[in-house]
Protein backbone atom coordinates (compact mmCIF):
# COMPACT_ATOMS: atom_id res chain seq x y z
CA UNK A 1 0.00 0.00 0.00
CA UNK A 2 3.14 2.36 0.77
CA UNK A 3 4.70 1.55 -1.94
CA UNK A 4 1.16 2.53 -4.11
CA UNK A 5 0.86 5.69 -2.52
CA UNK A 6 4.62 6.48 -3.05
CA UNK A 7 3.57 6.12 -7.03
CA UNK A 8 0.83 8.14 -7.10
CA UNK A 9 2.36 10.97 -5.13
CA UNK A 10 2.68 13.50 -8.21
CA UNK A 11 3.56 16.84 -6.26
CA UNK A 12 3.51 19.74 -5.23
CA UNK A 13 5.24 19.67 -1.94
CA UNK A 14 2.55 20.27 0.66
CA UNK A 15 1.68 19.19 3.74
CA UNK A 16 -1.57 16.91 4.65
CA UNK A 17 -3.71 20.84 5.65
CA UNK A 18 -1.91 22.63 2.22
CA UNK A 19 0.81 24.13 3.51
CA UNK A 20 3.46 24.87 0.43
CA UNK A 21 7.21 23.12 0.99
CA UNK A 22 9.41 23.50 -2.26
CA UNK A 23 10.73 20.20 -3.34
CA UNK A 24 13.56 20.83 -5.21
CA UNK A 25 16.54 19.12 -6.79
CA UNK A 26 20.28 18.48 -6.40
CA UNK A 27 22.29 18.17 -9.71
CA UNK A 28 25.50 18.22 -10.87
CA UNK A 29 25.87 18.39 -14.65
CA UNK A 30 23.32 18.91 -17.99
CA UNK A 31 22.18 15.30 -17.61
CA UNK A 32 21.32 15.17 -13.95
CA UNK A 33 19.25 18.48 -14.80
CA UNK A 34 17.35 16.81 -17.14
CA UNK A 35 16.51 14.20 -15.53
CA UNK A 36 15.56 15.96 -12.30
CA UNK A 37 13.33 18.29 -14.87
CA UNK A 38 11.45 15.14 -15.50
CA UNK A 39 10.46 14.50 -12.20
CA UNK A 40 7.62 15.98 -9.40
CA UNK A 41 9.90 19.05 -8.43
CA UNK A 42 9.63 22.74 -8.42
CA UNK A 43 12.83 23.49 -9.50
CA UNK A 44 16.68 23.01 -8.74
CA UNK A 45 17.65 23.58 -4.89
CA UNK A 46 21.34 23.26 -5.66
CA UNK A 47 23.27 22.89 -8.61
CA UNK A 48 26.97 22.17 -7.48
CA UNK A 49 29.07 23.81 -10.28
CA UNK A 50 32.43 22.17 -9.14
CA UNK A 51 31.16 18.87 -10.14
CA UNK A 52 31.54 19.31 -13.38
CA UNK A 53 35.00 20.48 -13.24
CA UNK A 54 36.39 17.76 -11.19
CA UNK A 55 38.40 16.75 -13.97
CA UNK A 56 39.88 19.88 -15.70
CA UNK A 57 43.14 21.09 -15.29
CA UNK A 58 42.12 24.36 -16.02
CA UNK A 59 39.63 27.11 -15.53
CA UNK A 60 36.58 26.58 -18.69
CA UNK A 61 36.54 30.11 -20.07
CA UNK A 62 33.57 32.38 -19.35
CA UNK A 63 32.09 31.23 -22.85
CA UNK A 64 32.14 27.49 -22.15
CA UNK A 65 30.72 27.71 -18.53
CA UNK A 66 27.93 29.76 -19.72
CA UNK A 67 26.93 26.93 -22.01
CA UNK A 68 27.37 24.36 -19.51
CA UNK A 69 25.34 26.73 -17.01
CA UNK A 70 22.85 27.27 -19.84
CA UNK A 71 22.45 23.30 -20.44
CA UNK A 72 21.36 23.02 -16.80
CA UNK A 73 19.28 26.08 -16.66
CA UNK A 74 17.30 25.35 -20.10
CA UNK A 75 15.18 22.04 -18.68
CA UNK A 76 13.73 24.90 -16.03
CA UNK A 77 13.28 27.67 -18.56
CA UNK A 78 9.45 27.03 -18.52
CA UNK A 79 6.59 27.72 -16.23
CA UNK A 80 7.42 28.34 -12.38
CA UNK A 81 10.84 26.75 -11.55
CA UNK A 82 13.68 28.25 -10.46
CA UNK A 83 17.13 27.26 -10.26
CA UNK A 84 19.84 27.66 -7.60
CA UNK A 85 23.05 27.41 -8.78
CA UNK A 86 25.87 27.31 -5.90
CA UNK A 87 28.98 29.44 -7.12
CA UNK A 88 32.01 26.76 -6.73
CA UNK A 89 32.57 24.83 -3.60
CA UNK A 90 35.94 23.56 -4.50
CA UNK A 91 38.84 22.53 -1.86
CA UNK A 92 38.65 19.57 0.81
CA UNK A 93 36.55 16.89 -0.30
CA UNK A 94 35.90 18.34 -3.52
CA UNK A 95 39.06 19.13 -4.63
CA UNK A 96 39.74 21.59 -7.94
CA UNK A 97 42.90 21.40 -10.01
CA UNK A 98 42.60 25.18 -11.24
CA UNK A 99 41.08 26.20 -7.88
CA UNK A 100 41.84 24.43 -4.84
CA UNK A 101 44.56 25.86 -2.33
CA UNK A 102 47.59 23.38 -2.23
CA UNK A 103 49.09 22.10 0.74
CA UNK A 104 46.95 23.17 3.56
CA UNK A 105 47.34 21.16 6.86
CA UNK A 106 43.50 21.16 7.57
CA UNK A 107 41.60 21.93 4.01
CA UNK A 108 38.29 21.77 5.76
CA UNK A 109 39.24 24.59 7.56
CA UNK A 110 41.14 26.31 5.07
CA UNK A 111 40.71 28.23 1.89
CA UNK A 112 37.77 26.50 0.10
CA UNK A 113 34.63 27.32 -1.54
CA UNK A 114 33.84 31.13 -1.36
CA UNK A 115 37.18 31.57 0.81
CA UNK A 116 38.58 31.13 -3.13
CA UNK A 117 37.93 34.51 -4.30
CA UNK A 118 39.45 36.11 -1.03
CA UNK A 119 42.86 34.83 -2.73
CA UNK A 120 41.43 35.06 -6.78
CA UNK A 121 38.76 37.65 -6.85
CA UNK A 122 38.74 36.93 -10.95
CA UNK A 123 37.45 32.81 -10.38
CA UNK A 124 34.58 34.43 -8.57
CA UNK A 125 33.98 37.13 -10.95
CA UNK A 126 34.58 35.16 -14.06
CA UNK A 127 31.98 32.44 -13.42
CA UNK A 128 29.39 35.05 -12.19
CA UNK A 129 29.54 36.33 -15.37
CA UNK A 130 29.27 33.36 -17.20
CA UNK A 131 26.04 32.30 -14.66
CA UNK A 132 24.12 35.75 -15.88
CA UNK A 133 25.14 34.95 -19.38
CA UNK A 134 23.28 31.21 -19.17
CA UNK A 135 19.99 32.92 -17.35
CA UNK A 136 19.78 35.84 -19.94
CA UNK A 137 20.25 33.19 -22.89
CA UNK A 138 17.47 31.10 -21.47
CA UNK A 139 14.79 33.03 -19.62
CA UNK A 140 15.54 30.92 -16.17
CA UNK A 141 14.81 32.36 -12.63
CA UNK A 142 18.31 32.02 -11.60
CA UNK A 143 19.51 32.02 -8.02
CA UNK A 144 22.96 32.06 -6.62
CA UNK A 145 24.38 31.35 -3.48
CA UNK A 146 28.10 31.08 -2.14
CA UNK A 147 29.13 27.85 -0.13
CA UNK A 148 31.23 28.18 3.03
CA UNK A 149 29.73 31.83 4.06
CA UNK A 150 31.32 32.62 7.51
CA UNK A 151 30.74 36.01 8.16
CA UNK A 152 28.11 38.93 7.16
CA UNK A 153 30.66 40.88 5.57
CA UNK A 154 31.66 37.85 3.38
CA UNK A 155 27.48 38.25 2.64
CA UNK A 156 27.26 40.97 1.89
CA UNK A 157 30.03 41.58 -0.50
CA UNK A 158 28.65 38.31 -2.35
CA UNK A 159 24.88 39.62 -2.48
CA UNK A 160 26.53 42.77 -4.13
CA UNK A 161 28.44 40.80 -6.88
CA UNK A 162 25.22 38.90 -7.59
CA UNK A 163 22.77 41.52 -7.77
CA UNK A 164 24.66 43.45 -10.40
CA UNK A 165 24.28 40.77 -12.60
CA UNK A 166 20.29 40.97 -12.16
CA UNK A 167 19.90 37.88 -10.16
CA UNK A 168 19.04 36.93 -6.29
CA UNK A 169 21.60 36.21 -4.35
CA UNK A 170 21.74 33.94 -0.93
CA UNK A 171 24.26 31.77 0.65
CA UNK A 172 24.33 28.43 2.52
CA UNK A 173 24.62 27.99 5.99
CA UNK A 174 26.99 25.74 6.94
CA UNK A 175 29.23 26.84 9.43
CA UNK A 176 27.53 27.23 13.00
CA UNK A 177 29.28 30.84 12.90
CA UNK A 178 26.38 31.51 9.90
CA UNK A 179 23.46 29.99 11.79
CA UNK A 180 24.12 32.34 14.83
CA UNK A 181 24.17 34.95 12.67
CA UNK A 182 21.22 34.35 9.96
CA UNK A 183 19.25 37.63 10.75
CA UNK A 184 21.93 39.48 9.84
CA UNK A 185 22.66 37.07 6.71
CA UNK A 186 19.13 37.36 5.75
CA UNK A 187 19.14 41.75 6.06
CA UNK A 188 22.13 40.99 3.29
CA UNK A 189 20.63 38.05 0.76
CA UNK A 190 17.25 37.37 -0.27
CA UNK A 191 17.18 33.62 1.00
CA UNK A 192 19.28 31.08 3.03
CA UNK A 193 20.10 27.56 2.12
CA UNK A 194 21.16 25.19 4.86
CA UNK A 195 23.96 22.91 3.72
CA UNK A 196 23.25 20.08 6.48
CA UNK A 197 26.15 17.94 5.50
CA UNK A 198 28.83 20.61 6.63
CA UNK A 199 27.13 22.04 9.40
CA UNK A 200 27.44 19.41 10.46
CA UNK A 201 30.35 18.36 10.45
CA UNK A 202 31.20 21.94 11.51
CA UNK A 203 28.81 22.00 14.56
CA UNK A 204 30.21 18.40 16.19
CA UNK A 205 33.66 19.07 14.82
CA UNK A 206 33.60 15.49 12.98
CA UNK A 207 34.51 14.76 9.29
CA UNK A 208 31.68 13.74 7.53
CA UNK A 209 33.52 11.48 5.15
CA UNK A 210 34.87 9.96 8.55
CA UNK A 211 32.68 6.77 9.20
CA UNK A 212 34.25 6.23 12.63
CA UNK A 213 32.47 9.07 13.47
CA UNK A 214 29.14 8.57 11.72
CA UNK A 215 27.50 8.90 15.43
CA UNK A 216 28.62 12.59 15.44
CA UNK A 217 27.76 13.32 11.39
CA UNK A 218 24.26 12.95 12.07
CA UNK A 219 21.80 15.34 11.55
CA UNK A 220 19.69 14.64 14.06
CA UNK A 221 22.62 15.80 16.79
CA UNK A 222 20.89 18.12 18.77
CA UNK A 223 23.32 20.94 18.65
CA UNK A 224 22.48 20.65 14.83
CA UNK A 225 19.12 20.52 14.75
CA UNK A 226 18.87 23.89 17.22
CA UNK A 227 21.09 26.04 14.67
CA UNK A 228 18.58 24.77 11.79
CA UNK A 229 15.71 25.86 14.58
CA UNK A 230 17.34 29.48 14.91
CA UNK A 231 17.77 29.88 11.22
CA UNK A 232 14.71 28.87 9.93
CA UNK A 233 13.00 31.26 13.06
CA UNK A 234 15.24 34.15 10.79
CA UNK A 235 14.06 33.05 7.99
CA UNK A 236 10.11 33.55 9.51
CA UNK A 237 11.15 36.66 10.98
CA UNK A 238 12.32 38.16 7.98
CA UNK A 239 9.29 36.57 5.33
CA UNK A 240 12.33 35.32 3.00
CA UNK A 241 13.01 31.91 1.92
CA UNK A 242 14.99 29.26 4.25
CA UNK A 243 15.87 25.79 2.50
CA UNK A 244 17.84 22.95 3.51
CA UNK A 245 19.98 21.39 0.66
CA UNK A 246 21.45 18.65 2.49
CA UNK A 247 21.35 14.84 3.18
CA UNK A 248 18.94 15.45 5.66
CA UNK A 249 16.43 16.71 3.29
CA UNK A 250 16.37 13.27 1.37
CA UNK A 251 15.20 11.19 5.00
CA UNK A 252 11.16 12.09 4.98
CA UNK A 253 11.09 11.86 8.56
CA UNK A 254 13.88 14.51 9.17
CA UNK A 255 11.89 16.44 6.42
CA UNK A 256 8.41 16.82 8.29
CA UNK A 257 10.49 18.04 11.16
CA UNK A 258 12.61 20.19 9.25
CA UNK A 259 9.28 22.07 7.98
CA UNK A 260 7.92 21.76 11.72
CA UNK A 261 11.35 23.91 12.28
CA UNK A 262 10.00 26.49 9.75
CA UNK A 263 11.81 25.96 6.38
CA UNK A 264 10.35 26.28 3.64
CA UNK A 265 12.04 24.42 0.79
CA UNK A 266 13.62 20.85 1.12
CA UNK A 267 16.52 20.05 -2.11
CA UNK A 268 17.73 16.28 -1.91
CA UNK A 269 18.64 13.87 -5.16
CA UNK A 270 15.60 13.49 -7.05
CA UNK A 271 15.10 9.40 -6.55
CA UNK A 272 14.05 10.90 -3.03
CA UNK A 273 11.63 13.53 -3.71
CA UNK A 274 8.41 10.86 -4.04
CA UNK A 275 9.43 9.35 -0.58
CA UNK A 276 9.62 12.89 0.80
CA UNK A 277 6.55 14.05 -1.19
CA UNK A 278 4.18 11.41 -0.02
CA UNK A 279 5.27 11.53 3.91
CA UNK A 280 5.04 15.40 3.69
CA UNK A 281 1.70 14.97 2.14
CA UNK A 282 0.12 12.37 5.06
CA UNK A 283 0.80 15.15 7.79
CA UNK A 284 -0.46 17.94 9.17
CA UNK A 285 1.66 21.13 9.48
CA UNK A 286 0.73 20.86 13.98
CA UNK A 287 2.23 17.38 12.84
CA UNK A 288 5.17 18.81 12.00
CA UNK A 289 5.79 20.98 14.15
CA UNK A 290 5.03 18.65 17.24
CA UNK A 291 7.68 16.45 15.92
CA UNK A 292 10.31 19.14 15.78
CA UNK A 293 9.73 20.54 19.32
CA UNK A 294 10.14 16.79 20.56
CA UNK A 295 13.46 16.08 18.22
CA UNK A 296 14.84 19.83 19.55
CA UNK A 297 14.39 18.36 23.24
CA UNK A 298 15.33 15.32 23.02
CA UNK A 299 18.73 14.18 24.12
CA UNK A 300 20.17 11.71 21.39
CA UNK A 301 19.54 11.68 17.66
CA UNK A 302 18.14 8.13 18.47
CA UNK A 303 15.59 9.48 20.91
CA UNK A 304 14.83 12.44 18.56
CA UNK A 305 14.57 10.22 15.81
CA UNK A 306 12.09 7.46 17.93
CA UNK A 307 9.67 11.01 18.82
CA UNK A 308 9.34 11.99 15.68
CA UNK A 309 8.55 8.60 14.31
CA UNK A 310 6.16 7.78 16.99
CA UNK A 311 4.33 11.48 16.41
CA UNK A 312 4.49 10.80 12.45
CA UNK A 313 2.52 7.94 12.89
CA UNK A 314 0.11 8.88 16.40
CA UNK A 315 -2.56 10.80 15.44
CA UNK A 316 -4.22 12.35 12.30
C1 LIG B 1 26.12 20.50 2.47
O1 LIG B 1 27.22 20.74 2.94
O2 LIG B 1 25.17 20.07 3.15
C2 LIG B 1 25.85 20.71 1.04
C3 LIG B 1 24.63 20.64 0.55
O3 LIG B 1 26.91 20.94 0.22
P1 LIG B 1 27.97 19.78 -0.16
O4 LIG B 1 27.41 18.47 0.30
O5 LIG B 1 28.14 19.89 -1.63
O6 LIG B 1 29.19 20.21 0.61
MG1 LIG C 1 28.72 21.84 1.82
Amino acid sequence: EERAALGAWEGPGRTADGRPVSLLANVADPASAAAAAAGPVQGVGLFRTELGFLDRASEPSVAEQADIYADVLAPFAAGERHVVVRTLDAGSDKPIAFATHPDEDNPALGVRGLRLSFIDHGLLERQLDAIAEAAKRTGTDTWVMAPMVATVDEARDFATAVRARGLRAGVMIEVPSAALLADRMLAEVDFLSIGTNDLTQYTMAADRMCSDLAHLTDPWQPAVLQLVALTAAAGQRAGKPVGVCGEAAADPLLACVLVGLGVTSLSMAVAAVRAVGARLGAITLAQCQEMARAALAAPTPAAARDAARSLATAQR
